[in-house]
């Protein structure tokens, strides 16, 4: 059955489930079937150097390229309105061979002064000592980015919301300040989806996703993504994504697969969900702040307006003694479970000590970024990834949590 529909002129939840999909010609399969295989039958006279590799040839082995995973990119690059896609074995993956792939040794890079903690700790040390320089900047602030970029700066990577303050970047604003020196803009859109917001369309060049999260959406299966050009991708995947081999399997390709389907359903009821959790929080006696970026209490509100079309599922607060309430809430919620990650159709929650995070991840060059840091986190944050549950349930068992004491169990609904 060959299909004559444009793809691109469909709306997002036809896309999630259609894109990238083609019922199997030799068993009629409606649902994609998986590949595993490692190689394929190749033509006697076929090339053996990556470097000949086109778009549109052959398999000939997984690494390389493989038809299931391959569907998972098609399906991603719909959603993203990218003209392709590279998926990774993890978001850190895929981060680490766009930081390979564009920067070389006297090369200079911006990076968001608060981000994802692996991609935070590999550009304090790891790049610096390849001879690239690192400047860390608070990318909401554009005047700081604006000082931090110069001639030879080949990148500015940006996170929004970021990980885990739930801050802000102007994404268009950003993207002129980078392509005005000739630099290029990566955005880690993890926090955002494709639901939220259209980074490429916005001007940026490259699009992280790490799959692990809200696109794959269920918690069971590692994954990351790049989105991009092809003049960008294809390059990308040839010289460095195929030699570094941090490949995603097919079998994971599926189950990421699976969870997009639902995606779009998904985010609005992350979405839904998260502002009701997030009002009852702000009310809270024991909450001092919460950030959300759907609440007009959120410092950039006017800018999530404007960036997000979806305000997502990320909700961070912060209660007195977070350490302690830590905690009580690991040992008494039943619902939410105390864990990392987040995008997740279960809710999740942890808290990030600012005392850690300042020893180990996150180096500021000045007062000004440190001041950032404690207007959004003060001693510490929860961050909590609100899921898929009714948002009732949810409350009630925050609010059973957070109870000075004498907690009554978490045994019956209660009506909000
Ligand atoms: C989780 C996360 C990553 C890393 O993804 P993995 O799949 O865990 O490697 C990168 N960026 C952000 C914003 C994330 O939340």
């Amino acid at each position: 059955m060959e299909r004559d529909f444009n793809i691109h002129s469909l709306g997002d939840r036809t896309k999630a489930i259609h894109a990238g999909e083609k019922p199997d010609s030799a068993t009629r399969a409606s649902a994609p079937n998986i590949v595993m295989s490692t190689t394929f039958i190749a033509d006697a006279d076929s090339g053996f150097s990556v470097e000949n590799m086109e778009e549109n040839d052959g398999w000939l082995y997984s690494r390389w390229g493989n038809p299931t995973v391959r569907q998972l990119e098609e399906k991603l690059a719909v959603l993203e309105d990218a003209e392709t896609a590279i998926a990774f074995a993890s978001g850190m993956g895929a981060i680490t061979a766009l930081l390979f792939h564009t920067l070389r040794s006297g090369d200079h890079v911006v990076v968001s002064d608060v981000a994802y903690a692996a991609l935070s700790e590999m550009t304090n040390e790891m790049i610096p000592n390849l001879d690239i320089a690192v400047t860390k900047v608070d990318t909401s602030d554009l005047e700081a980015v604006r000082q931090a970029v110069g001639s030879n700066t080949r990148l500015v990577y940006i996170e929004t919301p970021c990980n885990p303050l739930l801050r802000i970047t102007d994404i268009e604003a950003v993207a002129e300040i980078a392509h005005r020196v000739g630099a290029q803009l990566a955005v880690d859109s993890t926090f955002a989806s494709p639901a939220a917001t259209r980074p490429l369309r916005l001007g940026a060049d490259f699009v992280i996703h790490s799959l692990t999260k809200y696109l794959c959406g269920h918690g069971d299966a590692l994954g990351g993504a790049i989105l991009g050009k092809k003049a960008d991708l294809l390059p990308l995947r040839k010289k460095t994504a195929i030699r570094l081999g941090g490949v995603l399997s097919p079998f994971n390709a599926w189950l990421i697969m699976r969870g997009l389907a639902t995606f779009p359903i998904r985010m609005r009821v992350h979405e839904e969900n998260a502002l009701l959790v997030a009002r009852f929080l702000e009310q809270h006696p024991m909450v001092k702040r919460v950030f959300y970026p759907g609440l007009p209490s959120h410092p950039q509100h006017d800018l999530a307006r404007k960036q997000m079309r979806n305000f997502s599922g990320m909700i961070t607060f912060q209660t007195e003694n977070g350490r302690e309430m830590a905690r009580q809430l690991a040992g008494r919620l039943q619902i939410v479970h105390y864990a990392v990650s987040l995008g997740h159709h279960r809710s999740l929650i942890f808290y990030l000590p600012s005392e850690d995070l300042l020893k180990t991840t996150f180096q500021f060059a000045g007062k000004k970024q440190l001041e950032s840091w404690k207007r959004f986190a003060g001693d510490g944050i929860f961050r909590l990834s609100v899921g898929l549950e009714d948002a009732e349930d949810i409350i009630a068992d925050l609010r059973q949590g957070l109870e000075k004491e004498n907690a009554p169990l978490f045994t019956h609904r209660r009506v909000l």
